[in-house]
């Protein structure tokens, strides 16, 4: 019988993660976080300068535990935690709302295919939060069909000499690194040409670009390269093989996207807030007995349900020392479409009062937080591969039918 409860050991953990919780996550960094779900990346309402010192010593407690990567050995600065340790901290932050601090994606990928030097120069300053990174894989001609990329890059010596340009490169302006599909063998069939190179950001020859989006955010870039040398020791694995590579950190990607218990949040919020704050704000009193309405959250309550069985089917691949693949594209596809979901049901639930996005506005409920998340969920369909990749792969890879 499949038992999802804890053992004696899981349930001591998370009653001591509960525990460090309570006594270190300041109040007003719990209420903050409610709406930092939703407003995540969009970058509105900046932090206050109390609340960014709060959340300095906020992290700083996790880092002195080794929890910010938290699964990563001791000597680059994690904590050695299983699979499922790492899943019930995770869990544990989410459902009380506090913020999770972690690595980007990246740092995993090194760990699995990295050499020790690399391991060494970036997994413990990256759990310090001392290196952003961005990733480089996007071109305008390359999104879906990643493996025709057209950056190239020339030998020459010990270096390569990087020409092109890349697309959609989230956090560009800031990151001090960048993690980069490059091709460097044109000859080669197209994913066998490919390599997965590291390099810092303020080198000679690279310039960004921010690109406007209809939330008003410019979290997206251009980045172009012009004669950029990058030493060839920058591949991680071996050169010419980095599809291999990025496609792995392309699974740790998809994986580690939507928290199901983040969902159970928002969906309980949303309850919440039809059945009492909707009344008051909107005067839309009506709604918690509509039946369309109803059916709607009902659909939404079984799907965060199944989320949740998605997540458990992934930890317990992790912790047996598997990647999950096609099982990532369908929590993918999944939890980004249940996303978009909810968030037309809470648009629903609060008629036109859901068009305002002034979030000091007297007539904008919850500051335009359900606006807010139904702009933000659109990308999500997009971003780390659309749903039709994500279904491409679950019928190639996962049920064996052929190429379409
Ligand atoms: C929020 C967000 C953040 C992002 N951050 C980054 C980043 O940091 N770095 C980065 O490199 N990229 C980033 N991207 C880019 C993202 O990876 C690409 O947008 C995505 O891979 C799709 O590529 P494309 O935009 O070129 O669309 P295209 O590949 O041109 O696709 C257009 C449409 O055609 C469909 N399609 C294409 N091929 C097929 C097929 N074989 N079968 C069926 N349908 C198909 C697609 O599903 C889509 O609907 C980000 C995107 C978003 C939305």
């Amino acid at each position: 019988m499949v038992d999802f409860n804890d053992t004696p050991e899981q349930a001591a953990w998370r009653a001591e993660v509960t525990a460090f919780v309570e006594e270190h996550l300041p109040d007003d960094l719990a209420e903050d976080q409610e709406f930092a779900g939703t407003l995540g990346g969009m970058h509105r309402g900046p932090l206050g300068k109390q609340r960014a010192e709060r959340m300095k010593e906020w992290r700083q407690a996790i880092l002195d535990r080794g929890w910010i990567a938290p699964a990563w050995p001791k000597a680059y600065g994690g904590a050695e935690m299983t699979a499922i340790e790492q899943f019930i901290l995770r869990e544990v932050f989410t459902e009380m709302r506090a913020p999770i601090q972690s690595v980007h994606d990246v740092g995993s990928t090194i760990l699995v295919h990295g050499s020790e030097e690399q391991k060494q120069k970036y997994l413990p300053p990256m759990v310090r939060g001392e290196i952003q990174w961005c990733q480089g894989y996007s071109e305008p001609g390359s999104g879906s069909d990643l493996a025709s990329v057209q950056t190239r890059g020339e030998r020459d010596g010990d270096d390569f000499v990087i020409n092109g340009q890349k697309i959609w490169t989230s956090g560009a302006k800031t990151a001090d690194m960048i993690f980069a599909l490059v091709r460097t063998d044109p000859e080669a069939p197209k994913h066998r040409g490919i390599s997965y190179l590291l390099f810092e950001m303020d080198k000679p020859g690279i310039s960004v670009r921010p690109l406007g989006q209809m939330t008003g955010a410019s979290q997206f870039n251009e980045v172009f390269f012009e004669d950029v040398r990058v030493p060839v020791s920058a591949a991680v694995g071996e050169i010419n093989r980095g599809w291999y590579v990025g496609a792995t950190h392309l699974d740790f990607e998809r994986s580690s996207i939507g928290s199901a218990v983040g969902f159970q949040n928002r969906l309980n919020d949303l309850i919440e807030f039809v059945t009492t704050e909707a009344e008051a704000d909107t005067g839309r009193s009506r709604l918690k007995r509509e039946p369309a309405f109803r059916d709607q959250l009902a659909d939404r309550a079984t799907e965060t349900t199944v989320a949740r069985q998605f997540s458990n089917r992934i930890i317990t691949m992790q912790a047996r020392g598997i990647i999950p693949n096609t099982e990532s594209s369908a929590q993918k596809l999944f939890s980004s479409e249940l996303h978009q979901r909810t968030s037309n049901t809470a648009i629903k639930a609060l008629g036109l009062y859901g068009m305002l996005y002034d979030e000091d506005g007297p007539y904008t409920p919850q500051r335009a937080r359900w606006g807010t998340y139904y702009l933000a969920t659109v990308s999500e369909t997009i971003g780390a591969g659309t749903s039709e990749i994500q279904r491409n792969v679950i019928a190639t890879r996962g049920l064996g039918l052929p190429r379409g």
